[in-house]
């Protein structure tokens, strides 16, 4: 359990505490590997900590090191993944495999230069692998942020990175919430939060980007067609042209005269 040291901020303090004693278990959290990491932060990424849980373990279980995944077919990866959505994930995920299996890992600085992973998942791989201090920022973190620390954070105490990090999570994901946040149902920072105490929680809340419907959506067919696509080899492009077009793009089919075909199929 990692201990505030006794300079700490207090609010620091109180939620490293917190995270000790109430900190959700979770799969990921029960390794430092920076591959089940960077598994976990892309399976994370736009869906639901329920639902990556079975996700994450099946991919463990198949895939437990980049070369494992390095070596596997597109299509087996492609077919793992359905269910979880938007597959460029996967296969971008399949990608920087295949960097860190044939080069290692990039220089902490250079993350970003894997395939798939931007600010946040470089941010999330130093703090939760390497408990390095650093904040991964997505939107919990940034709502928390604005409300319980609007003069900027006060800093993270030595060897307590992985432990702040994942108290954020925690406290964004199920107290600090964006639309009904628990500041009187026993949050850990109620005491010192002033937008609580100014009745403004909501108002500094930074705006979040609506999710448009997934039924009926243009996301839905290219789902179905790459599903297709991952089973059979390959599909007619007139079956979908628009979906076509946008795999394509995104590098998760080719078109060979007027059939599409997965990237990696001869
Ligand atoms: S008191 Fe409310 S606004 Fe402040 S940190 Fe807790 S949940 Fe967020």
């Amino acid at each position: 359990m990692t201990r505030p040291a006794p300079t700490c901020d207090p609010a620091v303090a109180t939620l490293i505490e917190w995270f000790a004693a109430d900190g959700a278990d979770f799969p990921w959290r029960r390794t430092r590997d920076r591959y089940a990491v960077l598994v976990a932060e892309v399976q994370l990424q736009s869906t639901q900590v329920a639902r990556v849980v079975p996700y994450f373990e099946a991919w463990m279980d198949r895939w437990p090191s980049a070369c494992a995944l390095a070596a596997a077919p597109l299509a087996d990866v492609l077919g793992v993944w359905q269910g979880l959505g938007y597959p460029r994930r996967a296969r971008n995920l399949h990608l920087a495999a295949r960097q860190i299996c044939a080069s290692g890992w990039p220089e902490d600085d250079r993350l970003t230069e894997l395939p798939g992973v931007g600010p946040y998942t470089a941010a999330a791989i130093r703090c939760f692998a390497d408990g390095a201090p650093v904040l991964p920022h997505d939107t919990n973190v940034a709502r928390v942020l604005a409300r319980r620390f609007p003069d900027g954070w006060p800093g993270t105490p030595d060897g307590a990175g992985w432990a702040v990090g994942q108290a954020f999570m925690d406290l964004g994901r199920a107290w600090c919430t964006a639309r009904a946040p628990r500041c009187e149902s026993g949050c850990p920072l109620r005491s010192g939060c002033r937008a609580a105490d100014a009745g403004l929680v909501l108002e500094v809340t930074p705006p979040r980007r609506r999710q448009s419907r997934f039924a009926g959506s243009f996301r839905q067919r290219r789902g179905f067609l790459l599903r297709e696509l991952t089973a059979d080899g390959a599909v007619p492009i007139d079956r979908d042209v628009e979906a076509a077009a946008s795999l394509v793009a995104d590098g998760l089919a080719r078109a060979v005269g007027a059939e599409l075909m997965l990237p990696e199929r001869p």
